[in-house]
């Protein structure tokens, strides 16, 4: 049963089908170019995408804008040690600006750097301080169709190779990431955390966790791990990020935010040398970056992330959401992870080649079929990897209703009626950096 009802509305309107074949050819079939007014249900991101409470509303009222010595940097201190568990919090204007803040005071030239899986940003962040990021996901994690309860967990056999392979002395810092979002935010086990403690322990390394999806993952945790049955979220999530040296935060997921993250840790060399970094490229530490009324709804939305209601309903509605899909015959990644449902298009169109962009084409038909906008994660985004062919509904937290994922799963069925009248695509216009590509580039259906 849901547990919310709605006391501000935003009305959405689907445009008309010609409305929306002109917005898609004049984005370059590529649905980062569209306006957010011709989307009808929009799960491009769950990132700052979601609906704050009439809690969070309230507290932005009372935000603390003092420059220094906030109230509502209190607040949030607080609400950190009680959820978290630690005490030094350096906040930032989102989880990005957290990482260059945490790894540039923790990395160096030379180094290397083992994560289950390094989200976009933190790849970067890694590399951007010389360092070289590797991932150590577990077997099965990119199979669509693999089971398990924990594909998101990191694989101590990759991790180890990596220091046999470097020497420990070039590994100063290990990352875990929960849930892990690049691996179609499947779940990481209190026990593999537990795992890469110990390994952490052995190099003699930093153990961060990239606790985004903290909440979520705790959800995952209580179903899946035998140990946590009849526990509490706040329970588990507190035992989990216990075993970290720091943990970075983007507020924009778990916090329920739409703007803020953080970085925090026991640790009292690293907070202060994360400080400096803060007012170099944050802003004051109680601040930093955010107004004072969002660091005030974000201490509020820590709280509400760990409540069983708000975590019950997330990961319902998710399931949900993918039972809808797959019942529709829509071939989905299983087990769904905890913020999105992953089509696999190379599934769904097998007659389309890795270089003809099947995820792509899939994204643009849902958008000119019902309006939906959803995002590829496939040979269009990443290239020259050997990655499934995947399209990623992400939801908004707390934000759409049952009929809005029915017209998503109706849209999707339809578009996939006659999959081989697809056509693939070709890009005609590149950015110059290509990881970023598919934020900017243009596209044209191979058929024109
Ligand atoms: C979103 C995200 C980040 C970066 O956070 P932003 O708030 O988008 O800057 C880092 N790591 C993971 C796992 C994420 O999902």
């Amino acid at each position: 049963m849901v547990a919310y009802k709605s006391k501000v509305v935003e009305r959405i309107e689907l445009p008309s089908r010609e409305r929306r074949e002109r917005a898609l050819a004049e984005a370059g079939y590529n649905v980062f170019e569209l306006a957010s007014e011709d989307v009808f249900i929009d799960l491009l991101t769950d990132s700052g995408t979601g609906a704050m409470s009439d809690a969070q509303w309230a507290a932005l009222m009372r935000g603390d804008e003092s420059y220094a010595g906030s109230r509502s940097f209190e607040r949030l201190e607080s609400a950190v040690r009680e959820v978290m568990g630690f005490s030094r919090v350096v906040p930032t204007h989102q989880g990005r600006g957290a990482e260059n803040v945490l790894y540039g005071a923790l990395l160096s030239e030379g180094d290397v750097v083992p994560n289950n899986t390094h989200f976009d940003t933190t790849r970067a962040h890694v590399a951007n301080q010389g360092a070289e990021p590797v991932d150590c996901p577990v077997e099965g994690a990119r199979d669509p169709t693999a089971d398990g309860p924990f594909k998101g967990n990191v694989s101590l056999e990759r991790a180890r190779a990596v220091v046999d392979d470097v020497g420990a002395e070039r590994v100063p810092l290990v990352i875990q990431t929960i849930t892990n979002n690049s691996a179609a935010g499947q779940p990481v086990s209190v026990e593999n955390t537990r795992r890469v403690r110990e390994f952490a322990d052995e190099i003699d390394a930093t153990f961060v966790i990239d606790a985004c999806r903290f909440a979520e993952n705790a959800g995952f945790v209580r179903r899946r791990e035998g140990e946590f049955e009849g526990y509490e979220i706040a329970e588990i999530a507190r035992e989990q990020l216990g075993y970290a040296d720091a943990v970075v935060m983007s507020g924009k997921k778990d916090g329920l935010v739409n703007a803020g993250g953080f970085v925090t840790t026991d640790d009292d060399d690293l907070f202060e040398r994360c400080k400096q970094r803060a007012i170099l490229y944050e802003g004051f530490p109680t601040y930093g970056g955010m107004a004072g009324r969002d660091v005030a709804a974000m201490a509020v939305g820590l709280r509400e992330a760990v409540t069983e209601a708000y975590v019950t309903d997330r990961l319902e509605e998710v399931r949900k959401f993918a039972t809808l899909l797959s019942d529709a015959g829509v071939p989905v990644y299983t087990p769904p992870g905890g913020h999105a449902v992953y089509i696999d298009a190379g599934a769904a169109l097998p007659h389309l080649e890795p270089a003809e962009f099947p995820g792509q084409a899939l994204v643009c038909e849902l958008y000119r079929e019902g309006g939906v906008r959803g995002v590829e994660l496939g040979s269009f985004a990443f290239p020259d990897t050997d990655r499934p062919e995947l399209v990623r509904l992400a939801v908004p937290r707390r934000t759409y209703h049952a009929e809005h994922f029915e017209h998503v799963a109706e849209t999707a069925a339809t578009v996939l009626e006659n999959p081989e009248s697809i056509d693939g695509l070709e890009v005609v216009s590149d950015p110059s950096m290509p990881e970023l590509r598919h934020f900017t580039a243009s596209l044209e259906p191979l058929s024109s």
